[in-house]
């Protein structure tokens, strides 16, 4: 009877002082791998994001969650007039990342993507530009 009751006691005691590997979120932040899949961003290049409007990326995602559309400047460059991702369909699979023949997209580390309204799930170009 005394035996087992010792050897909980123990097991207790060994647990009492070691490190904790639970985070005391959100106080506390994990950090994330590398290749971890967060929320996209678009990255920009002479103060302008590089997507040239190609629609690799909305064509490879399984969640057809990318809308593009395309606009033309001055110079009859063609760029991302319109660039959305419905984060509400996105599985986070990088498809996008890799199909990117100007490396123009990326994934973060940033997961935190709870929000109220299901419209601020809907990430317009200007809140995917790369932060600086
Ligand atoms: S990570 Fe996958 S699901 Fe999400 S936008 Fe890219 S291709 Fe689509
Ligand atoms: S694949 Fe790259 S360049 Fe093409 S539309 Fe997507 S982000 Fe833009």
């Amino acid at each position: 009877m005394i035996v087992p009751l010792l050897k909980g006691l123990k097991i207790t005691l060994t647990h009492l002082f070691k490190k904790p590997i639970t985070l005391q979120y959100p106080d506390e932040k994990p950090v994330v791998s590398p290749n971890f899949r967060g929320l996209h961003a678009l990255k920009v290049s002479h103060d302008r994001a590089k997507c040239v409007a190609c629609y690799l990326c909305p064509t490879v995602c399984p969640a057809k969650c990318i809308t593009v559309e395309a606009g033309e400047d001055q110079n009859h460059d063609k760029f991302a007039a319109k660039y959305e991702i419905d984060m509400l369909r996105c599985i986070f699979c990088g498809y996008c990342v890799e199909a990117c023949p100007v490396d123009a997209l990326t994934m973060t580390g940033e997961f935190e993507l709870a929000n109220y309204k299901r419209e601020d799930f809907v990430f317009v170009k200007e809140r995917l530009l790369e932060k600086r």
